[in-house]
């Protein structure tokens, strides 16, 4: 029980904290507990968690495994900074290290407590590892909310004021349905990623630091590219003195089915990869894995207060083992198909649903008020992510334009809970009149 009736709680939060901070829903969700794939509000209505709290959620709310041993470790040791070694963050730093791409490339770590600060820490050691300023960002990313983060994420809505940075380029992203060159694939010969060259060529020194991409865009809406584009843009960057950055916030610990990490699904090694959200499972985590030569040439010293958290650490290693254990990464991929093949269903009933996107068990719908125009409907958007809380399932929102769902259940999600929720999301999408 709480002690604040769910009207006081709702005027604290406009009271107390900024109104700057986002939130779903006209009237937004008061959550007081939740377990496994299920969420409570203070109403005490039940919902079928497909968003995880921004894919953090990865195995499970409060799940038995990794708070058995979070709590061992709550007892025995909670902090003691990074000026001190610990035996959880060591060992987890071997254990990141083991399954990066590559064969275990990228096997360094250091760690801190978002992944605003991931890629924070990454964007300092491509700078400083290759004496250039340049970085080459992608048009709909998004990459957190620090000044620096916020300048390299390329939507207007998340780029607040003070943003502005020098040494920043953005490129056209692959966004297919959308192409920004009007072109189709794979006649296109997936322009947008040649187009990589003329872009350093033309607003840089012609010499860049690195690309910091996310493998599938997650705020910008599930935006996935095709299977030749990273290969095609890693080639450009390295060919112009720079590394490759893959922001696997969203995307990795195989939330994308089968492999470790979304770039894995396209056959480039990367030099850095960025992490937090899904490692740990709703601690707060930021972890940013280099190759070694990279690494080294980060700038000494530098220390984080809770970056390496025992407590942390633990989490981390508990959900690798959980998603290793229960081959989840498997479970990803078969459920995953499942989840994408009844999200066609629904699109081949309900003209507002454009694309289903996505690969594993991150899929999102792109909403159109008309499918030949491909207008988008975040009017529309809104309405049905009303009426998915009255079916009391949870989806995530996004893309640019406002006009995206995205579903990304826990890793170890079932048959009856993915039938479940399609049903229930059926029902959401009957609920909209179409204008
Ligand atoms: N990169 C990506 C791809 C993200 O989706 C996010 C968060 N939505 C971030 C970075 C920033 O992470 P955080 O909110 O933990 O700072």
């Amino acid at each position: 029980m709480t002690k604040m009736t769910k009207q006081e709680i709702l005027v604290a939060d406009r009271e107390f904290l900024f109104p700057a901070l986002f939130h779903y829903f006209r009237e937004p969700l008061v959550v007081t507990h939740a377990k496994d794939q299920w969420v409570w509000d203070i109403e005490g209505n039940q919902y079928l968690d497909f968003f995880g709290g921004i894919l953090t959620v990865s195995v499970g709310h409060c799940n038995d495994y990794v708070n058995r041993r979070v709590q061992a470790q709550n007892e025995k040791l909670q902090h003691v900074s990074s000026v001190y070694v610990t035996e959880p963050v060591v060992e987890l730093a071997k254990r990141v290290a083991s399954i990066t791409p590559g064969g275990g490339a990228l096997s360094k770590s250091i760690f801190t407590n978002s992944g605003t600060e991931a890629n924070e820490t990454a964007i300092m050691a491509a700078r400083c590892y290759t004496g250039s300023t340049e970085i080459v960002a992608l048009r709909h990313s998004y990459h957190g909310r620090s000044n620096l983060a916020a300048a390299l994420t390329g939507n207007h809505a998340w780029r607040t004021a003070g943003t502005a940075q020098a040494g920043i380029v953005f490129a056209h992203n692959a966004y297919c349905y959308r192409c920004p060159f009007g072109l189709e694939y794979p006649s296109c010969g997936v322009r947008c990623a040649q187009d990589v060259k003329e872009l350093i060529q033309t607003t840089t020194p012609g010499r860049v630091a690195g690309v910091l991409a996310e493998p599938i865009q997650g705020v910008g809406g599930f935006i996935t590219p095709p299977k030749e584009y990273f290969g095609i843009v890693a080639g450009i960057v390295r060919e112009h003195g720079g590394v490759i950055i893959s922001d696997e916030v969203q995307t990795g610990w195989g939330r994308t089915g089968g492999k470790w990490f979304g770039i894995e699904q396209y056959d480039v090694v990367p030099d850095i990869i960025t992490s937090a959200k899904g490692l740990a499972n709703g601690s707060p985590i930021g972890l940013t894995s280099a190759k070694p030569e990279i690494a080294a040439a980060f700038p000494s010293p530098t220390i984080s207060t809770f970056g390496g958290n025992p407590v942390t650490s633990t989490a981390a290693l508990a959900v690798l083992d959980f998603i290793e254990e229960n081959q989840l990464r498997a479970n990803a991929e078969t459920m995953g198909a499942r989840l994408r093949e009844g999200l066609e269903a629904l699109a081949s009933k309900h003209p507002l649903i454009g694309e289903v996107r996505g690969i594993g068990l991150m899929q999102a719908l792109e909403l159109v008020g008309d499918r030949r125009t491909k207008a988008p409907a975040p009017r529309e958007t809104s309405a049905v992510l009303e009426a998915t809380r009255a079916e009391r399932i949870l989806v995530g929102k996004g893309g640019l334009y406002g006009n995206v769902l995205r579903v990304t259940p826990p890793l170890n999600i079932g048959k009856t809970d993915i039938d479940e929720f399609l049903a229930r999301l059926d029902r959401a999408f009957d609920a909209v009149p179409l204008d």
